[in-house]
């Protein structure tokens, strides 16, 4: 298969993102127009990962006949670690499971609750925004914090959305307020029982890898993960250095997790924002992705229902 060599670190002829947001959480384009993009740069399989929703699913799949791209149905969830950041990402979720998407709604609640306490917070520092504004900026998708720094840079507190994370909403930073949750393992077994490949997300947002420390914890974490069934780790991410997608990829080869990635596309407007298919992994990654989860459902007893009639393969076949 072509587009397979790993040397190429994701950035030369990518034909596959795996982590896209649309207006149904923090993405500023709607599905559509998210596929249009991905389409127009050359992209062939792409995944929505919006948060703690799969709602955009449904609509990219249907613009992507259209434009010959294949849509894999995914979704980003935050889990808590103290002082930590951990995000995991899963694959081929099934968006009209009615349990999960029962689940995915609790999640969006107690992202509305936080998201209010955020502006209260703000306000009692003297930078007032509108509940109402943020509310609007999300339309229907899950709020999140990105919704809450559009608000101040039109009221002139940041010049784009990363000084407002950088100056108020940051872990940190005067306006922060943590979210709980599930536990990573408890959010790897949800995905994993819901039928779904579960993925560590830029793994640098969790720990320095840069440093012993950060290594060993991060290997430690994946292997506890692995357990419960954690299945890849993204190594080509936007914004990461060579060097940090060569040390990911010893990991993800040493521990036989999947090296998947993308550009985690918000279309913010923050400087050097990576585009859709800027980065990502092999095809390989994708056809690696889909095989675990078709292994594991036929060791079920009742294995899950199929949500794609084929086979996703190379563009070269
Ligand atoms: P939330 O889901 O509300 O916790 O917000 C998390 C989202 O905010 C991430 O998916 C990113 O889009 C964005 N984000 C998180 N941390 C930062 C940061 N330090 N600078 C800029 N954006 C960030
Ligand atoms: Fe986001
Ligand atoms: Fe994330
Ligand atoms: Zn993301």
């Amino acid at each position: 298969m072509k587009n397979s060599d790993s040397k190429n670190l994701g950035r030369s002829k990518v034909e596959v993102d795996l982590h896209l947001h649309t207006t149904h959480s923090d993405g500023r384009l709607s599905p559509t127009e998210v596929v249009e993009l991905s389409a127009r740069r050359g992209l062939k399989v792409i995944a929505v990962t919006d948060h703690d929703s799969t709602d955009g699913v449904a609509e990219a799949t249907s613009a992507a006949r259209l434009k010959g791209l294949t849509i894999i149905p995914g979704v980003e969830l935050d889990t808590s670690v103290p002082g930590k950041e951990l995000h995991l990402l899963g694959y081929f979720v099934d968006p009209e499971n009615a349990s999960f998407g029962r689940k995915m709604e609790r999640l969006r609640e107690d992202r509305e609750h936080r998201g209010k306490m955020i502006v209260d917070k703000l306000e009692k520092l003297g930078v007032s925004v509108s509940w109402d504004r943020v509310r609007q900026l999300a339309g229907d998708g899950s709020i999140g914090r990105p919704h809450v720094a559009l608000a101040l840079v039109e009221k002139g507190y940041a010049q784009h959305p990363n000084e407002a994370f950088n100056k108020y909403l940051g872990r940190n930073k005067p306006a922060y307020v943590n979210r709980g949750g599930l536990t990573p393992k408890e959010a790897v077994k949800m995905l994993t029982d819901h039928g779904a490949a579960a993925v560590f997300a830029h793994p640098t947002f969790f720990v320095d890898i840069g440093c012993v420390e950060g290594k060993t914890l991060l290997r430690k974490t994946l292997l506890e993960l692995k357990d419960s069934g954690l299945v890849g780790m993204e190594v080509f991410y936007g914004g990461y250095t060579d060097e940090v997608v060569r040390s990911l990829k010893t990991m993800a080869d040493d521990l036989g997790l999947i090296a998947c990635g993308g550009s985690d596309y918000h279309g913010l407007g923050n400087p050097a924002e990576p585009e859709p298919g800027s980065v990502g992994p092999p095809m390989e990654s994708v056809n690696a992705l889909e095989t675990s989860c078709v292994e594991r459902s036929s060791r079920r007893a009742y294995p899950r229902r199929h949500i794609r009639p084929q086979r996703i393969r190379g563009s070269d076949n």
